[in-house]
């Protein structure tokens, strides 16, 4: 069933999704390759699209999947595809682009991370409502952590009491991510790498594991067992 998305939502979602996935072994870009027989595009989408505050999704597609891309999200609901950059961060630009007039969060969503809980789209984008500029959702480490030279030698241990891993989605008030990326000069690999260096106070939310980032051939096994015991897009 085609989701409705809400006319009246503040949030549009931004969905980078035309990566080639390298770390995933050779075949089709990253984003459309399957887990559970659909390609993790089609579940990132279809749970961002049951978050209710979300007005518009747009996806930045791999430039030769842009028609297949439409193909594949009309049953699931009405996207706007952009061709994606050679970049994620031309991607992400090429998108933000594309959203119409009337939402002013934006939201920025890797397609990479299929199971998103669509709690984590609303809990995100209240924190920009509440009147923050930026906020990620985040992760402690659990890992120890060392600084390591080239040739392998300890240098020291990182204190991770300190350090936090990062997921998406990441969430902007609309002129604060658009000045962001028109300031932009180095290719960063999140958003808030962008807001950051312009000086705004990046705010921390409760990630969740199911945000899970699928790189590698492991990750997407681990993807499967996920979905496999809570399918549906509400859980997480
Ligand atoms: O390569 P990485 O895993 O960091 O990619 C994160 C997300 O950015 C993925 O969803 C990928 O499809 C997207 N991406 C993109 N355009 C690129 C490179 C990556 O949309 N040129």
């Amino acid at each position: 069933m085609t989701a409705q998305l809400n006319p009246r939502g503040d949030v549009a979602v931004l969905v980078p999704a035309a990566g080639a996935g390298v770390r995933l072994g050779p075949g089709a870009p990253k984003a459309l390759r399957l887990l559970a027989g659909e390609p993790l595009l089609v579940h990132a989408v279809r749970r961002i699209a049951t978050a209710p505050s979300v007005h518009t999704i747009v996806v930045a597609a791999p430039p030769a999947e842009v028609e297949a891309v439409r193909l594949m999200l009309a049953p699931v609901a009405e996207v706007i595809v952009v061709v994606g950059g050679a970049t994620r961060q031309s991607s992400v630009a090429a998108a933000l682009g594309a959203v119409p007039a009337g939402p002013e969060i934006v939201l920025v969503h890797d397609a990479a991370r299929a199971l998103i809980p669509p709690v984590l789209v609303e809990s995100v984008a209240a924190t920009i409502r509440a009147g923050h500029d930026a906020a990620i959702p985040v992760l402690p480490v659990i890992d120890t952590v060392k600084e390591v030279s080239a040739d392998g030698l300890v240098l020291g241990t990182v204190d991770r009491s300190a350090l936090r891993a990062v997921q998406t989605p990441q969430g902007f008030r609309r002129p604060v991510l658009a000045a962001a990326h028109a300031a932009a000069v180095d290719a960063l690999t999140d958003d808030a790498g962008l807001v950051e260096k312009q000086g705004v106070r990046v705010t921390c939310v409760p990630g969740s594991p199911y945000a899970m980032k699928i790189t590698t051939p492991f990750d997407l096994a681990l993807a499967e067992h996920l979905w496999q015991t809570q399918p549906e897009p509400g859980v997480g």
